[in-house]
Protein backbone atom coordinates (compact mmCIF):
# COMPACT_ATOMS: atom_id res chain seq x y z
CA UNK A 1 0.00 0.00 0.00
CA UNK A 2 1.00 3.42 -0.68
CA UNK A 3 -0.65 6.72 -0.41
CA UNK A 4 0.11 7.62 -3.74
CA UNK A 5 -2.98 5.88 -4.76
CA UNK A 6 -4.88 8.67 -3.98
CA UNK A 7 -2.22 11.34 -6.13
CA UNK A 8 -4.34 14.01 -7.54
CA UNK A 9 -1.40 15.26 -10.11
CA UNK A 10 1.38 14.23 -11.96
CA UNK A 11 4.79 11.91 -11.45
CA UNK A 12 7.81 13.97 -9.72
CA UNK A 13 11.04 13.89 -11.68
CA UNK A 14 13.96 13.61 -9.76
CA UNK A 15 17.63 14.14 -11.18
CA UNK A 16 20.64 13.83 -8.27
CA UNK A 17 23.21 11.22 -7.30
CA UNK A 18 23.07 8.09 -6.94
CA UNK A 19 25.70 6.87 -4.86
CA UNK A 20 28.00 4.22 -2.78
CA UNK A 21 28.18 6.06 0.96
CA UNK A 22 30.92 4.99 3.24
CA UNK A 23 29.59 6.83 6.20
CA UNK A 24 30.91 6.35 10.39
CA UNK A 25 28.92 7.59 12.91
CA UNK A 26 29.87 7.60 16.93
CA UNK A 27 26.71 4.24 16.22
CA UNK A 28 28.40 2.11 13.59
CA UNK A 29 29.68 2.57 10.47
CA UNK A 30 28.97 1.34 6.92
CA UNK A 31 30.56 0.35 3.74
CA UNK A 32 29.46 1.17 0.37
CA UNK A 33 26.27 1.38 0.66
CA UNK A 34 23.40 2.36 -1.54
CA UNK A 35 22.82 6.65 -1.06
CA UNK A 36 22.86 9.58 -3.09
CA UNK A 37 20.20 12.46 -3.14
CA UNK A 38 18.36 10.92 -5.88
CA UNK A 39 18.27 7.63 -4.10
CA UNK A 40 16.74 9.15 -0.60
CA UNK A 41 14.35 11.83 -2.63
CA UNK A 42 13.22 8.71 -4.95
CA UNK A 43 11.88 6.36 -2.19
CA UNK A 44 10.88 8.85 -0.09
CA UNK A 45 8.50 10.43 -2.88
CA UNK A 46 7.62 7.42 -4.17
CA UNK A 47 5.18 6.97 -0.74
CA UNK A 48 3.23 10.19 -1.91
CA UNK A 49 3.79 9.98 -5.77
CA UNK A 50 5.00 8.11 -9.07
CA UNK A 51 8.80 8.56 -9.41
CA UNK A 52 10.71 9.38 -12.66
CA UNK A 53 14.88 9.25 -11.98
CA UNK A 54 16.96 10.35 -13.91
CA UNK A 55 21.24 9.30 -12.60
CA UNK A 56 23.91 7.26 -13.64
CA UNK A 57 25.74 4.90 -12.00
CA UNK A 58 28.54 3.03 -12.89
CA UNK A 59 29.17 -0.73 -13.93
CA UNK A 60 29.76 -1.85 -10.23
CA UNK A 61 26.54 -0.91 -9.11
CA UNK A 62 24.45 -4.12 -7.83
CA UNK A 63 21.22 -5.20 -9.75
CA UNK A 64 20.17 -5.40 -6.15
CA UNK A 65 19.86 -2.20 -5.61
CA UNK A 66 18.18 -1.57 -9.38
CA UNK A 67 15.93 -4.35 -7.80
CA UNK A 68 15.20 -2.49 -4.58
CA UNK A 69 14.27 1.01 -6.17
CA UNK A 70 11.75 -0.74 -8.87
CA UNK A 71 10.45 -2.41 -6.32
CA UNK A 72 9.12 0.99 -5.13
CA UNK A 73 7.47 1.46 -8.11
CA UNK A 74 10.00 4.59 -9.36
CA UNK A 75 10.55 4.71 -13.09
CA UNK A 76 14.13 3.69 -13.68
CA UNK A 77 14.01 4.54 -17.36
CA UNK A 78 16.66 7.65 -16.76
CA UNK A 79 18.60 5.90 -14.92
CA UNK A 80 21.79 5.33 -17.05
CA UNK A 81 24.48 2.80 -16.93
CA UNK A 82 28.14 4.24 -17.47
CA UNK A 83 31.35 2.32 -17.73
CA UNK A 84 33.09 3.57 -14.78
CA UNK A 85 32.25 3.57 -11.18
CA UNK A 86 29.60 4.80 -9.72
CA UNK A 87 29.66 7.96 -7.66
CA UNK A 88 31.52 7.83 -4.14
CA UNK A 89 30.90 9.84 -1.15
CA UNK A 90 32.60 9.11 2.31
CA UNK A 91 32.21 11.03 5.24
CA UNK A 92 31.63 10.69 8.76
CA UNK A 93 29.52 12.56 11.71
CA UNK A 94 31.08 13.66 15.71
CA UNK A 95 28.51 13.09 18.59
CA UNK A 96 26.35 15.89 18.14
CA UNK A 97 25.49 14.08 14.34
CA UNK A 98 24.88 17.85 13.25
CA UNK A 99 27.49 18.18 10.74
CA UNK A 100 28.43 15.81 8.29
CA UNK A 101 32.36 15.72 7.69
CA UNK A 102 33.39 14.72 3.82
CA UNK A 103 36.52 12.61 3.78
CA UNK A 104 36.38 11.66 -0.33
CA UNK A 105 33.79 12.88 -3.28
CA UNK A 106 34.46 10.52 -6.32
CA UNK A 107 32.38 12.02 -8.76
CA UNK A 108 33.24 9.24 -10.99
CA UNK A 109 30.88 8.53 -13.56
CA UNK A 110 28.80 11.41 -12.78
CA UNK A 111 32.53 13.56 -14.41
CA UNK A 112 31.25 12.70 -17.98
CA UNK A 113 27.06 12.75 -17.00
CA UNK A 114 25.13 14.24 -20.00
CA UNK A 115 21.70 13.54 -18.88
CA UNK A 116 19.06 12.75 -22.15
CA UNK A 117 15.70 12.66 -20.89
CA UNK A 118 13.40 9.29 -22.23
CA UNK A 119 10.66 11.25 -23.82
CA UNK A 120 8.15 10.08 -21.34
CA UNK A 121 9.76 12.14 -19.21
CA UNK A 122 9.39 15.93 -20.56
CA UNK A 123 6.23 16.14 -19.80
CA UNK A 124 6.59 15.98 -15.80
CA UNK A 125 4.69 18.25 -13.71
CA UNK A 126 6.43 18.47 -10.97
CA UNK A 127 10.69 18.78 -11.05
CA UNK A 128 13.14 17.98 -8.11
CA UNK A 129 16.11 18.93 -8.75
CA UNK A 130 18.28 17.11 -5.90
CA UNK A 131 21.97 17.69 -5.21
CA UNK A 132 24.37 17.49 -7.96
CA UNK A 133 26.30 19.26 -10.38
CA UNK A 134 24.43 22.22 -10.73
CA UNK A 135 25.13 22.21 -14.21
CA UNK A 136 23.19 18.72 -14.69
CA UNK A 137 20.29 20.62 -12.86
CA UNK A 138 19.97 23.04 -15.64
CA UNK A 139 20.41 20.60 -18.41
CA UNK A 140 17.14 18.05 -16.75
CA UNK A 141 15.39 21.56 -16.25
CA UNK A 142 16.13 22.38 -19.96
CA UNK A 143 14.81 19.67 -20.84
CA UNK A 144 11.35 19.55 -19.31
CA UNK A 145 8.46 21.10 -20.90
CA UNK A 146 6.85 23.76 -18.62
CA UNK A 147 6.82 21.91 -15.53
CA UNK A 148 4.16 23.12 -12.93
CA UNK A 149 6.46 23.26 -9.82
CA UNK A 150 10.15 23.48 -9.64
CA UNK A 151 12.24 22.60 -6.26
CA UNK A 152 15.70 22.37 -5.85
CA UNK A 153 17.96 21.69 -3.70
CA UNK A 154 22.14 21.98 -3.27
CA UNK A 155 25.15 21.49 -0.75
CA UNK A 156 28.33 23.41 0.41
CA UNK A 157 30.39 21.40 -1.87
CA UNK A 158 28.38 22.88 -4.95
CA UNK A 159 28.41 26.23 -3.26
CA UNK A 160 32.14 26.35 -2.84
CA UNK A 161 32.79 25.05 -6.30
CA UNK A 162 30.22 26.22 -8.43
CA UNK A 163 28.57 29.28 -6.75
CA UNK A 164 27.28 31.02 -10.01
CA UNK A 165 25.71 27.88 -11.31
CA UNK A 166 24.23 27.45 -7.76
CA UNK A 167 22.70 30.85 -8.33
CA UNK A 168 21.49 30.34 -11.83
CA UNK A 169 19.35 27.11 -10.65
CA UNK A 170 17.83 29.61 -8.01
CA UNK A 171 16.64 32.30 -9.99
CA UNK A 172 14.86 29.20 -12.57
CA UNK A 173 13.40 27.34 -9.21
CA UNK A 174 9.86 28.00 -7.22
CA UNK A 175 11.27 26.59 -4.28
CA UNK A 176 14.60 26.59 -2.88
CA UNK A 177 15.81 24.19 -0.41
CA UNK A 178 19.02 24.35 2.11
CA UNK A 179 20.06 23.71 5.18
CA UNK A 180 20.71 26.30 7.77
CA UNK A 181 24.94 26.31 6.91
CA UNK A 182 24.73 26.67 3.45
CA UNK A 183 21.96 29.55 3.47
CA UNK A 184 24.53 31.34 5.58
CA UNK A 185 27.57 30.65 3.63
CA UNK A 186 25.51 31.42 -0.12
CA UNK A 187 24.40 34.15 0.99
CA UNK A 188 27.65 35.27 3.20
CA UNK A 189 24.91 36.33 6.20
CA UNK A 190 24.77 34.92 9.44
CA UNK A 191 21.30 35.55 10.75
CA UNK A 192 19.20 32.86 9.23
CA UNK A 193 16.04 35.46 8.47
CA UNK A 194 17.90 37.62 6.62
CA UNK A 195 19.84 34.73 4.62
CA UNK A 196 16.41 33.61 3.70
CA UNK A 197 15.30 37.42 2.75
CA UNK A 198 17.96 37.13 0.59
CA UNK A 199 17.68 34.38 -0.86
CA UNK A 200 14.44 34.94 -1.96
CA UNK A 201 15.10 38.17 -4.09
CA UNK A 202 17.73 35.42 -5.79
CA UNK A 203 14.52 34.05 -7.53
CA UNK A 204 12.64 31.56 -5.67
CA UNK A 205 8.89 32.88 -4.44
CA UNK A 206 9.51 30.16 -1.80
CA UNK A 207 12.74 29.39 0.71
CA UNK A 208 12.95 26.45 2.96
CA UNK A 209 15.80 26.39 5.25
CA UNK A 210 16.64 22.67 6.70
CA UNK A 211 18.04 22.81 10.08
CA UNK A 212 18.65 19.25 11.23
CA UNK A 213 17.05 17.86 14.12
CA UNK A 214 15.49 21.18 15.27
CA UNK A 215 13.06 21.12 11.43
CA UNK A 216 12.32 23.63 9.40
CA UNK A 217 11.10 26.76 8.23
CA UNK A 218 9.75 28.41 5.37
CA UNK A 219 9.76 31.91 3.93
CA UNK A 220 7.92 33.85 1.50
CA UNK A 221 7.85 37.37 1.10
CA UNK A 222 4.81 37.46 2.68
CA UNK A 223 4.69 34.53 5.23
CA UNK A 224 6.74 32.50 7.81
CA UNK A 225 6.24 29.15 9.34
CA UNK A 226 8.95 27.07 11.66
CA UNK A 227 8.35 23.37 11.55
CA UNK A 228 9.98 21.40 14.45
CA UNK A 229 12.04 17.93 14.01
CA UNK A 230 10.40 14.99 15.53
CA UNK A 231 11.77 14.07 18.79
CA UNK A 232 13.65 11.12 18.23
CA UNK A 233 15.51 9.36 21.34
CA UNK A 234 17.67 6.60 19.10
CA UNK A 235 19.12 7.69 15.88
CA UNK A 236 22.12 6.45 13.96
CA UNK A 237 22.79 8.08 10.45
CA UNK A 238 21.76 11.43 9.71
CA UNK A 239 23.41 10.85 6.35
CA UNK A 240 20.09 11.65 3.14
CA UNK A 241 17.55 13.30 6.02
CA UNK A 242 17.83 16.72 4.09
CA UNK A 243 17.25 13.89 0.73
CA UNK A 244 14.22 12.24 2.42
CA UNK A 245 12.78 15.50 3.87
CA UNK A 246 12.91 16.74 -0.04
CA UNK A 247 11.44 13.58 -1.45
CA UNK A 248 8.83 13.50 1.20
CA UNK A 249 8.21 17.47 0.63
CA UNK A 250 7.75 17.14 -3.07
CA UNK A 251 5.65 13.99 -3.08
CA UNK A 252 3.25 15.06 -0.94
CA UNK A 253 2.89 18.79 -3.04
CA UNK A 254 2.51 16.47 -6.50
CA UNK A 255 -0.14 14.18 -4.69
CA UNK A 256 -2.22 16.76 -3.41
CA UNK A 257 -1.99 18.78 -6.87
CA UNK A 258 -1.76 22.07 -5.20
CA UNK A 259 1.19 24.71 -3.41
CA UNK A 260 -0.88 26.89 -1.43
CA UNK A 261 0.34 28.06 2.45
CA UNK A 262 -1.38 25.13 4.16
CA UNK A 263 -0.51 22.87 1.70
CA UNK A 264 2.76 23.87 2.07
CA UNK A 265 2.61 23.41 5.65
CA UNK A 266 1.89 19.94 5.57
CA UNK A 267 3.99 18.92 2.99
CA UNK A 268 7.10 20.19 5.41
CA UNK A 269 5.30 17.88 8.66
CA UNK A 270 5.45 14.86 5.79
CA UNK A 271 8.94 15.35 4.45
CA UNK A 272 10.03 16.02 8.56
CA UNK A 273 8.25 12.61 9.42
CA UNK A 274 9.97 10.86 6.34
CA UNK A 275 13.42 12.26 7.61
CA UNK A 276 12.98 11.34 10.80
CA UNK A 277 12.77 7.89 9.88
CA UNK A 278 15.84 7.67 7.23
CA UNK A 279 18.15 8.81 10.57
CA UNK A 280 17.10 6.02 12.26
CA UNK A 281 19.32 3.26 10.25
CA UNK A 282 22.23 3.58 7.95
CA UNK A 283 21.38 3.97 4.30
CA UNK A 284 18.22 3.68 3.22
CA UNK A 285 17.36 0.87 5.36
CA UNK A 286 15.01 2.41 7.22
CA UNK A 287 12.85 3.46 3.91
CA UNK A 288 12.78 0.52 2.39
CA UNK A 289 11.23 -1.25 5.38
CA UNK A 290 8.62 1.80 6.38
CA UNK A 291 4.50 1.34 5.85
CA UNK A 292 2.06 4.00 5.37
CA UNK A 293 0.49 3.52 8.68
CA UNK A 294 4.10 4.27 10.72
CA UNK A 295 4.26 7.73 8.39
CA UNK A 296 0.46 8.41 9.00
CA UNK A 297 1.20 7.99 13.11
CA UNK A 298 4.23 9.83 13.01
CA UNK A 299 2.66 12.67 11.11
CA UNK A 300 -0.25 12.75 13.61
CA UNK A 301 1.97 12.70 16.43
CA UNK A 302 3.76 16.12 15.48
CA UNK A 303 0.43 17.37 14.83
CA UNK A 304 -0.32 16.22 18.25
CA UNK A 305 2.41 17.69 19.48
CA UNK A 306 2.45 21.24 17.92
CA UNK A 307 -0.95 21.98 18.26
CA UNK A 308 -1.71 25.07 20.71
CA UNK A 309 -4.79 27.51 21.56
CA UNK A 310 -5.17 31.64 20.88
CA UNK A 311 -3.70 33.80 23.73
P1 LIG B 1 22.16 14.75 2.96
O1 LIG B 1 20.68 14.63 2.80
O2 LIG B 1 22.63 16.15 2.87
O3 LIG B 1 22.65 14.03 4.20
O4 LIG B 1 22.82 14.03 1.68
C1 LIG B 1 23.59 12.88 1.76
C2 LIG B 1 23.81 12.27 0.39
O5 LIG B 1 24.39 13.23 -0.48
C3 LIG B 1 24.74 11.10 0.45
O6 LIG B 1 24.02 9.91 0.21
C4 LIG B 1 25.79 11.36 -0.62
O7 LIG B 1 25.97 10.30 -1.50
C5 LIG B 1 25.27 12.57 -1.37
N1 LIG B 1 26.34 13.51 -1.70
C6 LIG B 1 27.42 13.85 -0.95
N2 LIG B 1 28.19 14.76 -1.59
C7 LIG B 1 27.60 15.00 -2.79
C8 LIG B 1 27.90 15.83 -3.92
N3 LIG B 1 28.98 16.64 -3.94
N4 LIG B 1 27.05 15.82 -4.96
C9 LIG B 1 25.97 15.05 -4.94
N5 LIG B 1 25.62 14.23 -3.93
C10 LIG B 1 26.42 14.20 -2.86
Amino acid sequence: MSFNHGCKDGPVLIVGSVAYDSVRTPFGEVQEALGGAASYSSVAASFFAPVRLVGVVGEDFAEQHVAALAKRNIDLAGLQRAPGKTFRWSGYYEFDLGHAHTTATELNVFQDFRPSLPESYRDSPYLFLANIEPTLQLSVLDQVRRPKLVVCDTMNFWIEHAKDKVLEVLARCDIALMNDAEARELCGEPNLIAAGRRLLNYGPGTIIIKKGEHGAVMMTHDSYFSAPGYPLEELKDPTGAGDTFAGGLVGYLARCGQTDEETMRRAIIAGSVMASFTVEDFSLNRLFALTPEEIAERYHEIVAMTRFGGL
